[in-house]
Formats: structure tokens, sequence, C-alpha cells
């Protein structure tokens, strides 16, 4: 099967490496060093849709797969699906699931999933008001794409405050009004949970935990994640089945009904609250880094499961099979992530990472220097697997932060007396 996957991340190389190992003929779209090992990249613009459909045209393609957000929400997967080509990915009017945290909240209320409670606010007043219903801890977030970094949790409203000022002061396109949404805080541990619809049917992945903040023990600013593992052996049994159940079918239904099909990866972020099962977030694709260890897991070939999705065929595609192995992945960024990134440090020891067994390292922020020596160039830059028989131990269930600890966490910049992110730049 010939596959164009489009994006130049983590998550995109791990797309690349399982769909090279299933025995897919691969472009990749900008692509990285790394997904250079397991086809074809070519040099076009990720949130082009007219470059991307003509890329997946030229090559006449069987599948596109995009990865990240921002080409879905430009309208990508439009512009392919307009070529008859089949794609992995919402159009833009679904994406808004992603795109927009107000839209989800309207989604969510229409279809009952349950969420966290949330003003949708337009004017500090407005979030000021919602701030003090609410009560502390206080959740803000801004209602657009921010790259995992437009939430901000903490006991500190000067803190809430200051974030949807930030949020609705920043430039916006003409005609778009700024929003930020303030929520009641969960508490729980969190669970991703990937969901492959077809727009109609929906089939889930395996649950998987990922680490948002900066440092070590959760704290520090939240960033597009550090890591991630799977399986969760302290989550309940019956977790998958009741995502399904409460949040992804009938989110999927509701999309469906309001004639804008979803087909792709329904993301649900999930917080088990100690009043039971919330929604924190959707996204619209592949959860970065929970990508890299939920396909190392994988046994069914993924070109054949994201091909079904893509074809409205998940009915005939059965369940999936799953390898044994537990699977751990730990993100390197360059120092000064997530506020900065101190680019074009050399990288080197891949090799000595990948000659250990059940390891391998995944692309993000990299980029060959005018020597051909691989160097840092994003904040986030490698991304390391691992995988092997899981623990016997007994799995406790994960403690969440207190809330004033999230509030330290907050505030905590990342200098090196909160101790720096890895980075095995120079
Ligand atoms: P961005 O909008 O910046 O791209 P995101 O979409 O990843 O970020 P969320 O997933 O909504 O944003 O929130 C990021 C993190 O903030 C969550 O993983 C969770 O740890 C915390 N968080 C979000 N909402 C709540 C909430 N209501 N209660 C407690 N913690 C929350």
């Amino acid at each position: 099967m010939k596959i164009l996957v489009v994006g130049s991340g983590a998550r995109e190389h791990a797309l690349a490496r399982h769909l090279a190992l299933a025995g897919a003929d691969l472009v990749i779209a900008p692509g990285n060093p790394g997904t250079a090992a397991c086809g074809e990249n070519r040099a076009v613009e990720a949130n082009d849709p007219a470059a991307v459909a003509a890329l997946a045209t030229e090559i006449a393609a069987d599948l596109v797969v995009v990865g990240p957000e921002a080409p879905l929400v430009a309208g990508v997967a439009d512009a392919v699906r307009a070529a008859g080509i089949p794609v992995f990915g919402p159009d833009a009017a679904a994406a808004q699931l992603e795109g927009s945290k107000a839209f989800a909240k309207d989604v969510m209320a229409a279809a009952e999933v349950p969420t966290a409670l949330a003003h949708v606010c337009t004017t500090i007043a407005e979030v000021a008001a919602a701030l003090d219903a609410f009560g502390a801890p206080h959740v803000v977030k801004d209602d657009g794409l921010a790259a995992g970094k437009g939430v901000v949790v903490t006991d500190d409203r000067a803190a809430a405050l200051a974030h949807a000022a930030e949020c609705l002061n920043k430039a916006s396109r003409p005609g778009v009004v700024n929003q930020v949404v303030v929520e009641e805080f969960l508490d729980g541990p969190e669970v991703s949970l990937f969901c492959l619809s077809d727009g109609t049917d929906v089939v889930a992945l395996a649950p998987a935990q990922d680490f948002k903040r900066i440092h070590d023990g959760d704290a520090g600013p939240n960033t597009g994640g550090m890591g991630a593992y799977t399986p969760l052996a302290w989550a309940p049994d019956d977790l998958t089945a009741e995502v399904l159940e409460r949040v992804a079918r009938p989110t999927i239904a509701e999309l469906a009904r309001r004639g804008t099909p979803f087909v792709g990866l329904l993301y649900c972020g999930l917080a088990l609250t100690s009043r039971g099962l919330r929604v924190i977030e959707f996204n619209a694709r592949f959860g970065d880094p929970e990508t890299q260890v939920v396909l190392a897991r994988l046994a069914t070939p993924l070109d054949v499961a994201l091909h079904a999705a893509a074809t409205g065929d998940l009915a005939a595609l059965g369940d999936l099979r799953w390898h044994d192995d537990a699977a751990v992945t730990v993100v390197l960024a360059t120092p000064g992530y997530p506020e900065s990134a101190r680019t074009g440090g050399v990288i080197t020891g891949v090799e000595d990472a990948e000659a250990v067994d059940g390891a391998w390292v995944l692309h993000a922020g990299t980029a060959r220097d005018g020597e051909g020596r691989l160097v840092a160039a994003g904040g986030r830059v490698l991304s390391v697997v691992g995988t092997g028989r899981p623990s016997r131990r007994r799995a406790r269930w994960p403690t969440t932060p207190s809330a004033a600890s999230r509030s330290r966490a907050v505030r905590c910049a990342p200098t090196s007396r909160c101790g720096p992110s890895v980075a095995r730049s120079r």
C-alpha cells in the first residue's frame, strides 16, 4: 500500500516506522531525519491543503495519514478527500473538536458526554465570575490550539486571571473573538484512549498515560508531552468499554448527526475522578507521545487498520491484536523547553540506544547540519521507546499532585533549581 504520512514529529516517525514494518511503501511530508529511514521524505508544507493533495495525487497514494492537528484544522484532509484519495484524519469542520474547546464542550453537552462543568468567557469580568463560581484550584484554557501550553491549573487566582487576560488579548484572526474556557477542577489520574473512527463505527486502541509537565514528579509548566507508557495495570478492566459507550460512540454519532462525520483518530483525554469518568479534552489525531507506546504494542498491521477507518470499513476489521509487552517512552528536550528551545546541539548516542534489545529512538526536532551530523532543531528532540515484559508487581492507583503542588508547579520556571530537561544535544 502506498501511504503518504503528513507531519514531522516523533508521532509521525512512530506512524512511519509501524507502517513500514507492516510493509507499506511510504512518503513522508515533510518528515525528519528519522522518517528518512522509513521511506522518502518530501519537502512539502504540511499545513498547505493544496500542496499535500497534489503530492498525494502525484504519488498515487492509496491512503494519506495526517499526523498533527494544525493541517487538519487548516483543511488538509478536506483537500485530499476532494481529490478522491482515502484519508485518515477528519475534515476541518470535525477537527474543530480539537481546534475549539468551546465547540468540544458544545458537542459533549449535546451528546451527554461526562466532562468538567465549564464557562466559555470572552471578557475578563466573565472569567472572574467563573473563577469565583468554581473556586480553587482554577482551570483556565485558551479556546484555540496552543500546542499543550494553553492550559493553566493553579490555586493562585491572580495567575489564573493573568493567563486568561493573555489569551483574551492575543492577536486573533479577523472576525474571530478570543475565548477562554474556565472549568471546574477534575481530580484523579489521567488516561488517554485513542479510538479509530470511520464516521460511524469506533474501534478503541489500548489506554495509555502521558506526562505533560516538564519536570520529574509531575512538576513545572505543561509541555507537548514528556513521556508515556502502556498498558495501565492499575486501570479498571472495563475502562475501554465504558469510554466507548459513554464518550466515543455518542461523540461520533453527534458529529455525524451534525453532518460533519469524524473519520480518523478520536483522542479521548480522560480523568478518572472520585465522581467517575470525565473527558478533559478531545484531540482529532494521534497523541504525542502516547502514539510511540501504543503502536509499539499493536500487532494488527497499522496500514490495514487506518485504511479500514479511512474507507468506512471498520466494521469488517475485527478485534485488534496486541503484544503482551509493556512499552514506555521518554522525551528528550533541549534546555529551555517549553519556554524556548536552544537548538543546534550535536546529538550522539542514538545507535547505542538502539543497540539495546527492545529499544528504538524516534526523531522529532532533529536535522542534519552541513556536515551531516544530527543536531537538535526543536524543543522536543527525540522520543526513546523501550519495550519489555511488564512488571509482576501489583499496580497501585496513581496519585495525582495536590492542588497546592499543582499551583507551585505552574509557577516553577524550568531553571536549574527545578531541574532542567534532559538534552542529549550539546
Ligand atoms: P492546549 O490547548 O494548550 O493544546 P491541551 O489541549 O493539551 O492544551 P488539556 O488537555 O485540556 O489541554 O489540558 C492540559 C492538561 O491540563 C491536562 O492534561 C490536565 O493535566 C490539566 N487539566 C486540564 N483540564 C483540567 C481540569 N478540568 N482539571 C484538572 N486538570 C486539568
